[in-house]
């Protein structure tokens, strides 16, 4: 039976896969020390899921382990960072043990692929919250920026659009695969690290594409077009598709805005862009070309006729015809 804060922190969080030699000291005392390679910059997020609020009640607690950790992982992929600490706040309504276990799991099973260990952390009693800090290193002034996109540029996103959220608005079940894109996002680390030097902007796609990009673009008043039959949608979106249509909602409105992708939406200069579509190719997200950058403000969705897209109204700023 676990009493106290002491004996969780002692039972699920001092005992991980991962032991790094930067880490001096790590759970246990006041304080983590650590050592920051010379030549590196730190790069630092957090982010926090409440249950209700950003997962739903009953979310299986391996999937909430993973995803506290994952959305982070995503903010730093989308810094062109490689990950290194975490820590990890963690309020409970009771200290129920299957439950830790799974938590601690889904936590630690994403951790360890990424070579990350969690030096430190809080532990309070309340409704169900997570917040997690993640760190990360990048080669001195090479972080990728949501600011550096010019007009001409080219706009891509790795992987599929619009699963989770699908997955999150289904009557019932979604199907599995749908399912597992919400619950157990994957952080494009990897696409991340090789924009490097590539891409002139990025930014990851929590609150969906057409928001996340109006975030990229008005850091210096820029517009887009994308050309949305361009979309990258898996083949269970489309198999799902029609549980969904039902409802009045048209095709391209949840890749467009339904947010949770966690994929990377990014910028290319003409130049590079034979470069990233090789190097990203390699990779099992991949990434497909949606888009150009444009002087005049407001996101265009284009058809393939020549005709526009009207996204619904989503609340977003800058819709234009
Ligand atoms: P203090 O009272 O000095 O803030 P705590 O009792 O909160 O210390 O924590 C003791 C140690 O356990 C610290 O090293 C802290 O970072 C670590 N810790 C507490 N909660 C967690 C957690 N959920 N995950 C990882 N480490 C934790
Ligand atoms: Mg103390």
């Amino acid at each position: 039976m676990l009493e106290t804060e002491f004996d969780i922190i002692h039972h699920y969080f001092t005992r991980q896969p991962c032991r790094r030699d930067d880490v001096l000291t790590g759970i246990g005392d006041d304080a983590a020390v650590l050592k920051v390679p010379p030549e590196r910059e730190l790069v630092v997020c957090m982010d926090t899921l409440i249950e209700g609020v950003h997962f739903p009640m009953g979310t299986p607690a391996a999937a909430v382990g993973h995803k506290a950790l994952a959305v982070n992982l995503s903010d730093l992929a989308a810094m062109g960072a490689e990950p290194s600490w975490a820590t990890l706040s963690l309020t409970l309504p009771e200290p129920d043990s299957t439950w830790l276990e799974d938590f601690a799991k889904g936590f630690f099973a994403l951790a360890s692929r990424h070579g990350m260990q969690l030096i430190g952390g809080d532990t309070t009693h309340g409704p169900l919250a997570v917040t997690v800090q993640a760190h990360g290193y990048v080669p001195p002034g090479q972080a990728l920026m949501r600011a550096g996109a010019k007009p001409g540029d080219r706009i891509y996103v790795t992987g599929t659009l619009g699963d989770a959220a699908l997955a999150l608005r289904l009557p019932g079940n979604a199907q599995a695969d749908l399912r597992r894109r919400l619950e157990y996002p994957e952080p494009r680390l990897d696409a991340g690290i090789l924009l490097r030097g590539l891409a002139s902007a990025a930014i990851d796609i929590s609150d969906g594409l057409l928001a996340d990009l109006d975030h990229l673009l008005e850091t210096k008043g820029l517009g887009a077009s994308l050309k949305i039959e361009e979309l990258p949608l898996s083949a269970a979106f489309s198999a799902a598709w029609p549980r969904f249509a039902k409802q009045g909602a048209t095709y391209y409105e949840i890749p467009l805005s339904g947010g949770d992708d966690y994929e990377l939406c990014f910028t290319v200069p003409e130049r590079h862009s034979a470069e990233v579509e090789r190097q990203l190719g390699s990779l099992s997200c991949g990434c497909t070309r949606i888009g150009l950058i444009e002087e005049r403000p407001g996101i265009r969705c284009l058809l393939r006729d020549g005709g526009s897209y009207q996204p619904a109204a989503t609340g977003y700023r800058h819709f234009d015809g």
